[in-house]
């Protein structure tokens, strides 16, 4: 019951925060973020990195950045 209490305020957390709270992997990545306890996978998406320098080039934008987190319920959530 404890463990899921701590849970909860993890999840209430900023999305940012939980950002910058993972401190998985160097350099730039993406996050799959389960809403219900807050799990956070680390991953990288090259579909997105030249989709974003793409987007970017075909309308003159330059030294662009963005930041992709995937939300939905992890696997053990789904299945409860
Ligand atoms: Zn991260
Ligand atoms: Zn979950
Ligand atoms: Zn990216």
């Amino acid at each position: 019951m404890a463990e899921k209490e701590q849970i909860d305020s993890i999840r209430n957390v900023e999305g940012e925060t939980l950002y910058r709270h993972c401190g998985q992997g160097e350099g730039h990545h993406h996050h799959l973020i389960c809403r219900e306890c807050g799990l956070t996978i680390t991953v990288v998406g090259p579909a997105i990195e030249n989709w974003t320098e793409k987007i970017a080039k075909d309308n003159g934008f330059r030294e662009v950045s963005h930041q992709v987190d995937i939300f939905g319920r992890c696997e053990s959530c789904y299945k409860k």
